[in-house]
């Protein structure tokens, strides 16, 4: 029989092949996929005792043929009759095809995962595809052939069936002829590397090639009389039809999902640190299994380490839009066939199913999270609260503790609390502050501990905290010998998340140590008398100012102890947050950024040593005593560098 494809355009082809170009490698995907979906119909219905006969070894096979340039994918699926090539093929598929076109010409960017383009899409890469099939059904096998126009052929096959099955053997060839600029796809490495990429998982086993294994010799020994080891070619199995996702979290141990883990990213060495099993039904379906890596000091840039498939199939590892940003700093794979996959990315982000399966997986962290913070009270006792099987957790809990991982995640939940208000709210239960020594408080348990000698004469509870607590040692001493207690805040987004807090924590307040004498950071009613009079400070003001950069330094004249330092240089802590924030946000607080770093030089005027300054008739000695002064606050902040070292050293052996 002779026919034509009921087109309206004459030339759909090439249009096929030119504007997939870049993309034309999922053709194999789509033939293994229509494969996979005969051979698990013939099972259905085999189960369903529909189909009488022996299964059989169902494995599907993908073989090159270098002389005769085709390439061919064989299942022992359901097969299809006359009726359902005419059908499913000559009508249905191509209509598909023409629909799949015509959304993807008025798209200007890429669609999702180009699913709809089917069968038809082996013409991306083919001169001419034959189809060999016969259907499980008592009908005679057909032969299909199309060289890349409207026009096809259909016979009835006589005799043998083709060349890669007996005769009478239900199931479907599809044999494609390589087109001369697609030569690659006759090379056994790009088919292997594409059949890793698409077909990993896919949940019937496919074959292709042949792998070396090493076996013990059945002939020849050793001199100990041990067998040999020998090389032995055996089928290579490319895929791995049950991958963890798919199982029962109950029948996998930490051990299963990491090994699962090196399975998916051959070349992270770094153990994952927790995982989280995801496994919904209704209202939509969505399986899979999300890890915790390390974040310690970046946020990741690399961000294509989760992989999305559709019913075990592949479809991408570009997810924005699938999931809220923050969760790509996470690891692993989502498989939901409620994906919509043949749309463009602005699209993904308004769909209602997207939407909802982005809210359940941040909804399933926090879960994860805050059933972790529970744990680390109770070490090694599951939490009965997780019956639902998607929030499993590891069976050895006490390792799993919140405490324990907190250091390696801080970013990404501090990053999730930044950007999605919903978390935000959970977090807040379970976040947790580190101390400079090392302890961990919840936000609620670290507030009972501080209020009260840390609460400021207008009731606002004042966090102190150091980002380094070598740089800022001095002060963090200086807090707390006052009985105040020091917080470590040392993430990249450490600026703008203390903001976040001040917001969402009423009456709070964050300071860093440094930003003003110890005796300010925390202000209460009780002052210090000052020891010089108003005419004293005036005259002592311009003596200091002129001794150092004005552009940097603000002179402070200030009523401190005694015994404190004659003089300290501290930094505004709203200046110094918005700046850091404005540089770490890049755009849009651009004059914060573009600030000079600026400092305070606090002058405390109770010191005997600002009495001698005031005092001293001589003029060069009162000018080599400021600077004495001045270097030894800045060489406190680690500021005196260079130059200024220098001269401080050898005036400091002078004096004395
Ligand atoms: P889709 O798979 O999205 O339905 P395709 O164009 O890939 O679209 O295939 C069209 C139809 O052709 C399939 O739905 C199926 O009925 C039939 N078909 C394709 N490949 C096979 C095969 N290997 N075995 C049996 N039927 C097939």
């Amino acid at each position: 029989m002779q026919g034509k494809l009921n087109v309206q355009t004459e030339n759909i082809f090439p249009v096929i092949k030119k504007f997939l170009y870049s993309d034309h490698e999922i053709f194999l995907r789509e033939l293994i996929s229509n494969a996979v979906d005969a051979t698990q119909k013939l099972k259905t219905l085999s189960t369903r005792g529909d189909f009488k006969g022996e299964l059989g070894d169902l494995t599907i096979d993908v073989k090159i043929d270098s002389k005769k340039k085709t390439l061919t994918v064989s299942d022992r699926g359901i097969g299809m009759t006359a009726d359902e090539v005419e059908k499913y093929i000559n009508q249905i598929a191509f209509s598909g095809v023409t629909d799949f076109m015509e959304k993807y010409k008025d798209s200007h960017e890429p669609l999702i995962g180009h699913f709809g383009l089917g069968f038809y899409s082996a013409f991306m890469v083919s001169d001419k595809v034959e189809i060999f099939t016969k259907s499980w059904k008592e009908e005679p096998a057909q032969h299909w052939s199309c060289e890349g126009n409207p026009e096809f052929s259909m016979e009835e096959i006589v005799g043998a069936y083709s060349s890669v099955r007996p005769e009478s053997d239900r199931g479907t060839d599809i044999v494609l002829h390589i087109a001369d600029d697609c030569k690659e796809f006759l090379e056994e490495g790009t088919i292997l590397q594409l059949l890793k990429k698409y077909c990993r998982f896919m949940p019937v086993a496919i074959r292709f090639g042949e792998e070396s294994v090493w076996v013990d010799s059945e002939t020849d020994c050793d001199k100990d009389g041990k067998p040999k080891r020998v090389e032995k070619k055996q089928p290579r199995i490319i895929n791995d039809p049950e991958p963890a996702w798919k199982k029962s979290p109950s029948s996998l141990t930490d051990e299963d999902y990491k090994k699962f883990y090196h399975e998916l990213f051959p070349m992270n060495f770094e153990e994952p640190l927790f995982q989280i099993h995801l496994n919904v039904d209704y209202p939509f379906n969505l399986t899979g299994i999300l890890y915790f890596p390390k974040v310690r000091k970046t946020i990741d840039p690399n961000r294509n380490k989760i992989q999305l498939y559709c019913n075990q199939v592949f479809v991408t590892d570009q997810v924005e839009g699938v999931v809220p940003d923050y969760l790509m700093l996470l690891h692993g794979v989502l498989d939901s066939p409620d994906i919509p996959l043949n749309v463009s990315r602005s699209y993904l982000q308004s769909d209602g199913n997207v939407k909802k399966i982005s809210q359940h997986i941040s909804k399933k962290v926090a879960d994860k999270l805050e059933e972790m913070a529970k744990n680390s009270d109770e070490c090694g006792v599951r939490s009965d609260e997780s019956k639902d099987a998607s929030a499993n957790s590891s069976p050895i809990t006490h390792h799993s503790s919140l405490e324990e991982k907190w250091d390696d995640i801080k970013i990404f939940v501090q990053y999730g609390m930044l950007t999605d208000e919903k978390f935000c709210e959970r977090a807040m239960k379970f976040y947790l502050l580190k101390g400079v020594d090392g302890s961990y408080y919840t936000l609620d348990s670290y507030r009972e501990k501080i209020k009260a000698l840390q609460t400021d004469k207008d009731k606002t509870v004042c966090y102190l905290y150091a980002n380094n607590a070598e740089e800022e040692h001095a002060y963090i001493e200086k807090a707390k010998a006052k009985g105040y207690d020091v917080l470590l805040m040392d993430s990249p987004l450490e600026s703008h998340f203390i903001n976040l807090l001040e917001q969402k924590i009423e009456k709070s307040r964050f300071v860093r140590v440094d930003s003003d004498t110890v005796e300010k950071l925390i202000p209460h009613d009780d002052s210090i008398p000052e020891k010089l009079s108003k005419e004293e400070k005036e005259k002592l003001q311009p003596i200091i100012e002129g001794e150092i950069d004005k552009q940097k330094f603000t002179v402070l004249l200030e009523s401190l102890e005694e015994s404190d330092a004659p003089m300290q240089v501290t930094q505004s802590e709203f200046m110094r947050r918005y700046r850091e924030m404005a540089q770490t946000s890049g755009g849009g607080m651009g004059f914060y950024g573009d600030l000079p770093e600026s400092y305070n030089l606090v002058v405390n005027i109770n010191h005997p040593l600002i009495g001698r300054v005031l005092n001293e008739t001589d003029a060069e000695k009162q000018k080599d005593l400021v600077h004495q002064l001045t270097d030894l606050a800045l060489l406190a902040n680690g500021l005196l560098k260079g130059e200024a070292l220098s001269k401080f050293l050898k005036r400091s052996v002078e004096m004395i």
